[in-house]
């Protein structure tokens, strides 16, 4: 059975990322039927079955909490919790009318049989679809304390799909995002991929503020905006749209413009102070960079080949500056070069850079390499008035 994303998105006439099946067969049946299979998860034990570069995921069906109950067919190494509700384990299989229970919006708990054609529904689905609506199956609060990335998620189809929150959904927001706190990091740093990374990342981050969780992603940059800090403010958001932008277009993006995004409010500050107390520019970058991100991995992994690319973009900031001779050369040849022009030309359009900086450094990429040569000479000193010898 098609399930999930999948069903959803062709309903609404969007082209599906990937397609979720769910079946009755055990993960270790789905591995004995595919050569090019792997089981994965934990938590959430799951079968990807390979065609070329296609993942399909294959998930067993199931079983609901009650159900486990009613039959106490299980035990504590297949489904555990923690103190707050969480699912640490979930891996008590049924049947497809115990699987939709577990699922978390209606419009995510639909089916397609692909033997009939037809479309099973057992949660009105159907409605929540026409009236854009997504509303988490069973009581909010339990399903969030069982899973608070269900609430990041709510996030994510409301800006990708462009539904409301249904209210009884959206109230438990407010006060649980704190459980955010609990989500192992690595986790995270796929989901704010997911929120950030899927052409709606204005609007993700928007519905982010709204319900008050940026603070448990992204403290740094939350405290800077609550403060006000209007050029930040500006930044950030001309820096998602330009990535929307791209993704929209098909062009590539990575994770690390999008730290480096994120983060540069606060290291942009933390390095003036280390200037201010005598550090020398490219020393405070890198200290300030290190306390940065120190800080934000706590939260959200960001593995060492993004934080690298961070820290060249953030140290490249205060090199465009230089116009001239050997360090103006090495900067144009840096290999993350267009990352941090890119970067740098939307700090001047949040009105953060002031000269023209931005236009220079577009100006010389549309040159050849002999007049780049020439613009960039080094500076001639100014000729030295010569002694005046006064012959005799
Ligand atoms: P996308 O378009 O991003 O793939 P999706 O709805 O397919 O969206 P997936 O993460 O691929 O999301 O998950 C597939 C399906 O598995 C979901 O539609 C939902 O039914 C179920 N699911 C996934 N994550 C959860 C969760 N945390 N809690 C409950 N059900 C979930
Ligand atoms: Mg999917």
């Amino acid at each position: 059975m098609l399930v999930g994303g999948g069903v959803r998105d062709l309903l609404l006439g969007h082209a599906p990322k990937d397609f979720d099946i769910a079946t009755d067969a055990l993960p270790e049946d789905v591995k004995k039927l595919f050569s090019n299979c792997r089981l994965i998860g934990r938590r959430f034990r799951l079968a990807h079955v390979f065609f070329g570069r296609e993942i399909i995921e294959v998930a067993t069906f199931r079983a609901s909490q009650a159900e486990e109950k009613q039959n106490s067919i299980s035990n504590d190494v297949d489904r555990s919790h923690d103190d707050s509700g969480r699912i640490l384990r979930d891996n008590v299989y049924g049947q497809l009318e115990d699987d939709v229970w577990r699922r978390d919006f209606t419009v995510n708990a639909l089916y397609y049989d692909i033997a009939n054609f037809s479309i099973v529904d057992y949660t009105s689905a159907m409605n929540d679809v026409e009236n854009k609506v997504l509303r988490l199956i069973g009581d909010p609060q339990t399903r969030y304390r069982e899973d608070p990335v269900r609430m990041l998620r709510a996030i994510r189809f409301a800006a990708k799909l462009g539904f409301s929150i249904h209210p009884d959904s959206e109230q438990p927001i407010f006060d649980l995002g704190y459980l955010l706190g609990d989500i192992p990091p690595a986790r995270l740093f796929d989901e704010v991929l997911k929120l950030f990374h899927s052409g709606q990342g204005v609007k993700s981050l928007q519905l982010l503020r709204r319900y008050n969780l940026l603070q448990y992603l992204f403290k740094q940059a939350d405290d800077l905006l609550k403060q006000g800090d209007d050029i930040f403010d500006a930044f950030i958001h001309l820096a998602l749209e330009s990535t929307d932008k791209r993704i929209n277009e098909g062009k590539p993006v990575t994770p690390a413009f999008l730290f480096a995004a994120m983060l540069w409010g606060t290291v942009d500050k933390l390095s003036d102070d280390f200037k201010q107390s005598g550090e020398p520019g490219t020393l405070a970058m890198q200290n300030a960079s290190s306390i940065v991100l120190s800080k934000q991995v706590k939260t959200i992994t960001i593995p060492k080949r993004f934080s690298m690319v961070v820290r060249d973009i953030w140290q490249m900031q205060h090199r465009f500056k230089f116009r001239h001779g050997k360090r103006a050369k090495s900067l144009l040849m840096h290999k993350k070069f267009r990352a941090g022009y890119d970067f740098m030309c939307i700090r001047s359009q949040a009105g953060e850079v002031t000269d023209d900086s931005c236009e220079w450094w577009t100006r010389i990429q549309t040159m050849g390499p002999q007049e780049q040569e020439i613009l960039l000479k080094p500076a001639k000193a100014k000729p030295r008035k010569k002694k005046s010898t006064v012959k005799k």
